[in-house]
């Protein structure tokens, strides 16, 4: 795979595909956002105060009960003030020889999860630097994505039986997509498995073709493997987000970290006072330390191993312990989890835990920049946007060294790293006790961020990768 440096070059980063469905296929019966907050307030009992019987769960308050409305998307002079003058200049320098040479973008939702949500953001910077980029999205009926949602899990490794009639529904969508696309464009990326066979059109059209993975191929089902790789080995090359996740094949693969945008709700700056705000809300006490993980209510992002560190270091040190996550509300596992963080937290009015809808990226925000130390104690994990977000906020970061973690945390100098609630409670005893510490490590992460993780890094990766197919395309066409 080329490397980071050879092309300047993890997720939303991948993220749920069943978030994908839902937002792509309202009438599926999954969850729509009008669903939500009814939904939200059915499952999260009135108000309880800190110290009673359910003395951690927290009611929502009434603010964050319905979607905002959508922010306006940033212009890239916008980012001048993060990054400075120079890096745009470089995208603008890459861009010109693209000029007016076209890119095509094609997932499977318009809306909800990583994928969606990024380019949401790329497509109009790209289209801003004169190199047009349209975003289509492929259609299916519930019988094509409960398959690609099968698949989807299959390729994170659970076993999946291949029948001929999954293959035939996957084969029949794709065609009748292809059918219906028209591909005239320069460039064409396919994002993830679910459109991977509109390959079938590559030798009708001039363009090169990427296959853009977003997801963890390190340990696939490889009957569902092998059904999808000869599609993939048909395209100019592919993208994987963590070199772990890269697989053996014949065409020039690359990696791309996945990346935050500085100026969405989730990251941008945020003025103290709301921040107050939502700490009170919240009954967040700004005036002692705060540890906190963001996660959905998973196993694998460990929130009962985190109730046990917190409990661990606070034999020795003051602090409350926030645990913000999603979708437990909707999602049975999310549930069963929900509850056995609710149990081990017991009664200890300083343990916070909020169940927040979908939508709550200010007051998300709002918490992880109140926060002393952040923790993502994962035990499995693809890239762990939640590291790149307290990291981009100089949060002092304690990490479970797995997945693409160890690609934000240098351990000592970004953050740190952790493998068992033993090493975590010593970590959040050491920040706390050692502030100066704490605040190097805060600011370094930050500054790797900056480097490698922003959505305007993402936006050179693309520009130099255009580049170079565009080369290649122009070498291939030169008679001999
Ligand atoms: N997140 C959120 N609400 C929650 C929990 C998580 O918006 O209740 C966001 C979090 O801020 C991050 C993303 O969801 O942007 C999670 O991405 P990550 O890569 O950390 O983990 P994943 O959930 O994709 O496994």
């Amino acid at each position: 795979m080329k490397s980071q440096s050879e092309l300047e070059s993890e997720p939303q980063s991948e993220v749920r595909s069943e978030d994908q469905r839902a937002s792509s296929n309202p009438g599926s019966g999954s969850q729509t956002q009008a669903e939500a907050p009814d939904a939200r307030v059915a499952k999260t009992p009135p108000a309880s105060a800190p110290g009673s019987a359910r003395g951690n769960e927290r009611a929502l308050p009434a603010s964050v009960l319905t979607p905002p409305p959508p922010a306006p998307s940033p212009h890239l002079d916008d980012y001048v003030r993060i990054i400075g003058q120079a890096p745009l200049d470089a995208l603008r320098f890459l861009a010109r020889d693209l000029k007016g040479k076209s890119i095509k973008m094609v997932n499977s939702t318009a809306v909800g999860g990583g994928v969606a949500e990024m380019l949401n953001r790329l497509v109009p910077l790209l289209s801003e630097l004169d190199v047009p980029t349209h975003w289509d999205v492929i259609t299916g009926g519930n019988d094509f994505f409960e398959i690609t949602k099968a698949f989807h899990n299959a390729l994170h490794g659970s076993s999946y039986d291949l029948t001929k009639a999954a293959q035939e529904i996957f084969l029949t969508y794709n065609e009748q997509n292809r059918e219906r696309m028209q591909f005239d464009e320069n460039m064409v990326v396919i994002h993830d498995p679910q459109p991977v066979g509109l390959i079938r059109s590559r030798e009708k059209t001039q363009a090169s073709w990427v296959w853009r993975c977003h997801i963890d191929l390190s340990n696939p089902d490889p009957r569902v493997w092998e059904f999808l790789r000869p599609f993939v080995e048909r395209y100019d090359a592919a993208i994987f987000s963590s070199q772990s996740f890269a697989r053996q094949l014949p065409i020039p693969q690359y990696l791309f970290y996945p990346c935050i945008d500085p100026l969405s709700e989730k990251n941008k700056e945020l003025p103290d006072e709301f921040v107050q705000k939502v700490c009170d809300e919240f009954g967040i006490d700004r005036s002692r330390p705060i540890v906190t993980q963001v996660s959905r209510f998973d196993r694998l992002k460990d929130p009962v191993g985190v109730v046990q560190a917190y409990k661990l270091a606070k034999k020795y040190v003051d602090c409350q312990l926030v645990l913000a996550g999603g979708g437990a509300s909707d999602d049975p596992e999310g549930a069963a989890v929900l509850k056995e963080v609710k149990e081990v937290a017991g009664n200890d009015p300083d343990i916070i835990i909020l169940d927040l809808p979908p939508w709550c990226a200010l007051e998300i925000n709002a918490i992880q920049r109140a926060s002393t130390i952040v923790v993502q104690k994962s035990l499995k994990e693809g890239f762990g946007l939640t590291v790149t977000e307290a990291l981009w906020k100089g949060k002092p970061t304690i990490a479970g060294a797995v997945g693409g973690i160890p690609n934000q945390i240098i351990h000592k100098l970004t953050g740190v790293l952790v493998h068992s609630v033993e090493g975590c409670a010593f970590q959040i005893r050491y920040l706390l006790t050692h502030p100066d510490f704490a605040k190097r490590i805060g600011a370094s992460g930050r500054e790797h961020v900056k480097e490698n993780f922003l959505m305007t890094t993402n936006v050179k990766r693309w520009l130099l990768l255009f580049r170079i197919l565009e080369r290649a395309k122009s070498r291939r066409s030169v008679p001999r």
